[in-house]
């Protein structure tokens, strides 16, 4: 039997943003002591962390030292270097493991995981040489989207194709990068299940939530979607199916597509906590960063039920424009939590924080952390 890493234990994140941020506060709370690693300094998760190892993910001296002192490594960021994975793998227990992050990271082997084990996705076809390309063309059909295989997220690393035509200079803009050509599905809507696997093959999720993006970046989460049960649960079904492949431990998230003729598609899957699962930490009885810890650390998992419906609303560099939100206007909801990151410069685009709310209706809560947000730059001194 694998020992229990108990509170009094320290914790590695690696990586420095909101998500390790959330775990390192989960992760105090209990008891634990928390360790992170990033390229910079006064990170978000840094802040909250006991000690903050400022070194590049490749340097592997740093990852080595890091993984000694600490009982168990988590991820926050996964485009960690198969070789960083593997240092850490050898000096200490990492959950989950370095063949779920190689398969996350990379759409080619991420589709082509999904696939093998007949898990619906929509109809891609991989991309590495012009001839490539043109046969992807021809059996994909367009519109269709390529994708570059490494580092993509929140739409970079994307061209769409509208005609055959467009191709080869949609390629070129993304660097005629290794990539999937993907089929452009018609949506419904997009949601997502964030799932838990303990030590001993224990499973639990929080549900399906349902998202909106604007420019390709998460707006606004709610939970539960406003989907049929039976849609709800086969999405939660395909996601233990993902993990028990990979024998993961630890949480993740599988993001869905659900198309105009109500087919369940998987989009891609994120082996770390996910934007989507903010509201969980205000919504559920046990937050997803707490689930990660209890996951990770061989612990018996929480109740991930849904205590009301709830609304997410992200918080983009872009509400800064105009000067600093007016926080005590968002803070005048009474059932509105406010969650900032500690970033310093307010960029369009990054992520700064997110609004919460809870209500006895998803639509009441939806609207209620819009009107939050919409207060944050109403009449606000410039
Ligand atoms: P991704 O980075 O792959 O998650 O894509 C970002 C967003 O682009 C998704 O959340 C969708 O809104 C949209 N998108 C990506 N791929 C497709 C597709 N094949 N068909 C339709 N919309 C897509």
């Amino acid at each position: 039997m694998t020992k229990s890493i108990l509170p009094g234990s320290t914790i590695g994140v690696l990586g420095g943003g909101q998500l390790g941020r959330m775990f390192a506060m989960a992760a105090r709370r209990l008891g634990y002591r928390v360790h992170t690693l990033a390229p910079d300094h006064d990170t978000p998760t840094g802040q909250i962390s006991d000690v903050e190892i400022v070194a590049s993910y490749d340097d592997l001296d740093a990852v080595r030292a890091f993984a000694r002192a600490v009982d168990v490594v988590t991820f926050e960021f996964e485009n960690v270097s198969a070789a960083a994975a593997a240092v850490a793998e050898e000096h200490a227990i990492v959950r989950p493991n370095g063949r779920s992050l190689h398969v996350a990271q990379h759409r080619i082997r991420e589709k082509t995981f999904l696939r093998d084990r007949g898990l619906p996705v929509a109809p891609f076809a991989i991309v590495r040489t012009a001839e490539d390309l043109a046969a992807a063309v021809q059996t994909v059909g367009v519109p269709a989207v390529l994708k570059t295989a490494s580092f993509g997220y929140d739409g970079k690393g994307q061209a769409p194709i509208r005609r055959a035509e467009d191709a080869t200079s949609a390629w070129e803009e993304l660097g005629r990068a290794e990539a999937v050509l993907e089929r452009f599905v018609e949506l419904d809507r997009e949601m997502s299940v964030i799932g838990a696997r303990a030590v001993n093959g224990e499973w639990s999720h929080f549900g399906a939530i349902e998202n909106t993006h604007s420019r390709h970046i998460l707006d606004v989460s709610v939970a539960p979607a406003d989907v049929p049960n039976a849609l709800a649960a086969r999405a939660a079904d395909i996601t233990r199916c993902v993990m028990e492949a990979l024998d993961y431990v630890g949480l993740l998230c599988v993001e869905f597509f659900v198309t105009r003729s109500g087919e369940l598609l998987v989009n891609e899957i994120a082996p770390r906590p996910h934007n989507s699962g903010h509201l969980t930490f205000d919504a559920c009885r046990t937050s997803q960063f707490e689930q990660q810890l209890r996951a990770i650390c061989g612990l018996p998992l929480g109740a991930a039920d849904l205590l009301q419906p709830a609304a997410m609303a992200n918080l983009l560099g872009d509400l800064w424009t105009g000067g600093i939100p007016n926080w005590t206007a968002a803070l005048a909801f009474p059932s509105v939590k406010l969650h900032l990151y500690g970033k310093g410069a307010a960029r369009p685009g990054r992520k700064m924080g997110h609004l919460t709310a809870l209500a006895a209706r998803r639509e009441e809560a939806r609207s209620l952390v819009l009107e939050a947000r919409k207060a944050l730059t109403a009449g606000r001194e410039p």
